[in-house]
């Protein structure tokens, strides 16, 4: 499993770096995927974080 942030979406609300840290960080005032593949345990909340997203800016792909 990928996760990919639109940078030019993205809002900088948090959200996704609370669900899932093992993915996502802030950077600066985005937030962005540190990871080139995320870890098995992480995929349910990767994808939480993804569905739960306010301005639908990370999309994952399997
Ligand atoms: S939840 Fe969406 S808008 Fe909020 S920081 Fe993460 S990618 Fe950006």
């Amino acid at each position: 499993m990928k996760a990919k942030i639109d940078a030019d979406t993205c809002i900088g609300c948090g959200l996704c770096v609370t669900t899932c840290p093992e993915v996502y960080k802030m950077e600066d005032d985005k937030a962005v995927v540190f990871v080139s593949a995320v870890p098995k345990g992480a995929e349910e909340n990767c994808q939480k974080a993804a569905d739960e997203c306010p301005v639908t800016a990370i999309v994952v792909t399997k």
